[in-house]
């Protein structure tokens, strides 16, 4: 008998269990694969559980009423079994049994010519409403609110992890934002462990990093997080296509997509696509990245020990990041910038702040450099460079991370069959509201212009998918907000002092800083400000910056603000909770009409 184990799914990061409802099917059924067996019941949704494969419900482990929780084994399917009651039909397979990208029908010969399936061939129906082309946050979304809208919708993803196993979730899921996160926590609470606990009263002996843990908690994180993706798609009904996906050319009016991976291939066509590639790490030119010596930010988050002495060369919002999490940890950290400016593209008082407050930590970061040359041997790593005033510097460290910012990726995507390709930077060209000129053809996320964040991406493939439904959404590019996830955080919208200033706008700025605050000295968390940026005459704010603790979720409330064009008195009239670090956007806001109340 071949065996295939029916499971329960990831349920969420907060949810532990769930309740067995009745069984849809009994032991000896005939089952369709994606058939639902049998729904569970968490606190806070009812789950589907489908069948894996096509089959004979072989036994049936669970009950109804049993608690469950993920990964328990709920039932057997057995794939080669006749069925031996008068079971009802299994449910029409889909027009084509999307959910098995994964082995695709053609054999590996059919790679050379891919073949149309029989409804595109007839240039009739498409196979799917909605083809997407990546699964980071951008594609991902994208896909779960055009299946939420009632569209058919696939998603090719060629991801493999580092253990060989297929992927969801993109850059920001697997090596981007949510480990970076998980490993910048371990290393802020190993820091206030050290440093400020006995601030708290609290004394430890034999305080230690393990580092192998540290990555292993990292890397249970992000297992989780992209498992919660392949449930979504189950959820939404979204067939998750594996493999490299390429565009083919039209079959009369719908897109051509080659899907091809593991020596295979098979096509599917679409009315619409997204765009969805994402981007990768820049690399310097003649520097080999090894992820031994010299690490990208994907071999950056993987150390398995501290390097005595890191070099990073920039110090973007990764650059900073990653080089706190390993100075927090003990390295001897070294920043190599080539602009002349710290962070540059922020509010000046962050600038000021963000330096004063890194320098103390112990980040060294020399800005306005030149590299001239990096030299690896198997254990350390020398790179020449010219300091701003033009001297021949060398900087030697055991391990190199060079974060020079990110490129788009559109390799081996085909935008030339339909008539695309990219800009002289690399980005696919969209209007305002990520249309390509190719029509029911649109790009999101990194691959296009705009902030590389993954709630840009989010937002896009939301508005993309509304759009394709139908409907009028829109982006307001000025709010998207920007967070740096050092300690302090600083996060930012709208313009900077700086900008308003150059356009001749007329403005007005109230400062507040967090030392003032109750909850800031509860928490021993002082360092930092809110400032608040509002126009002279109408008072509408127009910027918000912020370094401080929890900063991340602070400029929340700002979002707000500027989505619903409030003006700073808005925020000074409005109550806010007491005592928290949110009382200082209040000051700041009264600061703005100098009434702050508690300075
Ligand atoms: C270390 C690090 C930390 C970061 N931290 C943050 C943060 O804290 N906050 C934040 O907002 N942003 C952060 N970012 C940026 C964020 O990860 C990106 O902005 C975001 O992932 C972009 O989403 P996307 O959907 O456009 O593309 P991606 O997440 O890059 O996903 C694209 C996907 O498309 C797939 N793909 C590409 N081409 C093909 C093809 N032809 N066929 C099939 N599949 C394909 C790729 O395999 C990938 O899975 C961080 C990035 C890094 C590297």
């Amino acid at each position: 008998m071949a065996r295939v184990e029916v499971k329960v799914p990831q349920l969420s990061e907060s949810v532990t269990e769930a309740t067995m409802l009745p069984w849809k099917k009994k032991a000896g059924d005939a089952v369709a694969q994606d058939e639902i067996l049998v729904e569970l019941e968490t606190d806070k949704v009812v789950l589907e559980v489908p069948a894996p494969a096509a089959g004979t419900l072989a036994e049936v482990v669970k009950k109804e009423g049993d608690i469950v929780h993920a990964d328990e084994l709920l039932a057997i399917i057995d794939t080669e079994a006749k069925a031996s009651t008068a079971a009802p039909a299994p449910a029409p397979a889909p027009e084509k049994p999307a959910a098995q990208p994964a082995q695709p029908a053609q054999p590996a010969a059919a790679a050379a010519a891919p073949a149309s399936t029989p409804a595109a061939a007839s240039g009739q129906k498409a196979d799917f409403d909605v083809i997407v082309i990546g699964s980071g946050p951008g594609g991902y979304i994208a896909a779960i609110r055009a299946a939420q809208l009632g569209r058919k919708v696939a998603c090719v993803e060629e991801w493999i992890n580092h253990a060989g196993k297929p992927k969801l979730g993109g850059t920001c899921l697997n090596v981007g934002c949510i480990p970076s996160k998980a490993l910048l926590a371990s290393s802020e609470q190993f820091e206030k462990a050290q440093l400020h606990f006995g601030d708290l009263g609290i004394t430890m002996d034999n305080l230690a990093v393990d580092v192998d843990k540290m990555v292993g908690r990292k890397e249970a994180i992000v297992e989780k997080i992209t498992g919660g993706v392949e449930f979504l798609f189950r959820k939404n009904k979204i067939t998750w296509l594996k493999g490299h996906g390429k565009l083919a050319g039209k079959d009369g009016a719908n897109f051509k997509i080659d899907v091809s991976g593991d020596g295979k291939s098979e096509s599917h066509t679409a009315q619409h696509v997204i765009i969805a590639t994402g981007s990768k790490a820049r690399h310097l030119p003649n520097v080999p990245v090894d992820n031994k010596i010299v690490s990208d930010n994907e071999g950056a988050l993987a150390f398995t020990s501290v390097p005595k002495k890191l070099a990073v060369i920039g110090a973007g919002v990764i650059g900073l990041e990653l080089g706190s999490v390993w100075r927090r940890l003990g390295a001897e950290v070294t920043i190599l910038e080539a602009l002349p400016e710290f962070l540059g593209t922020t509010d000046a008082a962050l600038q000021k702040e963000a330096a004063k407050l890194f320098k103390k930590q112990g980040l060294t970061i020399h800005l306005g450099v030149k590299i001239d040359g990096v030299q690896t041997t198997d254990s350390s790593v020398s790179i020449s460079y010219q300091d701003k005033d033009g001297n021949a510097q060398t900087l030697e460290a055991d391990r190199l991370i060079v974060s020079i910012g990110r490129v788009p990726n559109t390799d081996d995507l085909g935008l030339d069959s339909i008539g695309l390709s990219a800009d002289e930077r690399g980005f696919i060209p969209v209007d305002g509201h990520c249309a390509t000129k190719v029509p029911n053809v649109y790009a999101i996320g990194d691959v296009v212009r705009g902030p590389m964040l993954a709630h840009k991406a989010e937002d896009e493939g939301v508005l993309v998918a509304e759009i394709i439904d139908g409907q009028k959404p829109h982006i307001d590019y000025n709010c998207i907000p920007w967070v740096i996830y050092t300690h302090p955080e600083i996060a930012w919208v709208g313009q900077t002092e700086q900008a308003l200033k150059a356009e001749g706008r007329a403005i007005k700025a109230g400062q507040f800083p967090m030392l003032a605050n109750g909850r800031a000295m509860g928490i021993g968390e002082t360092d930092g400000f809110i400032k608040i940026i509002a126009d002279a005459q109408t008072d509408e704010i127009l910027g918000v910056h912020i370094i401080s603790a929890n900063a991340s979720d602070l400029i929340a409330e700002a979002v707000v603000a500027m989505e619903f064009k409030a003006a700073s008195e808005d925020i000074g009239r409005i109550c806010h909770p007491h005592p928290s670090l949110s009382e200082v956007m209040r000051e700041a806001a009264l600061a703005v009409d100098k009434r702050a109340l508690n300075i």
